[in-house]
């Protein structure tokens, strides 16, 4: 997708600050951050979000799940953190490629707004 920000981003074409990669993700500092940790984990095959998604993406979507909680770990915030995947601009979502937001680092409320 030549006009998606984060394929952008996963290209290396716009800057962001990196946290993991491998073959299969690439994670970032999200640039406004809702939390003292606020990554995302982004797949770096185009996937619009959850609903757009087929049973093919179904390993991708559990691996960034997996991510979260490496990074999770890593940062010592294990004691409390959460994984959310906007779905439609209802819920916020506001980059049409599929993204795991990692929040972490300070009390989190329930539910979420
Ligand atoms: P969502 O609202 O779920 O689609 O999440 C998109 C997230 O991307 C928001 O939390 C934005 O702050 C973040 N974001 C937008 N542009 C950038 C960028 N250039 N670098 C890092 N994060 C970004
Ligand atoms: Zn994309």
């Amino acid at each position: 997708m030549t006009d998606c920000l984060f394929c952008k981003i996963v290209a290396g074409k716009i800057p962001s600050k990196k946290v993991f990669e491998d073959d299969r993700v690439y994670a970032f500092e999200d640039i406004q951050p809702k939390a003292p940790t606020h990554v995302l984990i982004v797949p770096k095959k185009h996937i619009v979000d959850i609903k757009e998604a087929g049973p093919d993406d179904a390993e991708i979507i559990g691996y960034c799940n997996l991510v979260a909680a490496k990074i999770a770990h890593e940062r010592d915030i294990e004691s409390g953190y959460r994984t959310v995947f906007n779905v439609g601009p209802g819920s916020g979502q506001s980059v049409f490629h599929l993204h795991l937001h990692l929040l972490g680092g300070r009390k989190l409320s329930w539910p979420p707004g």
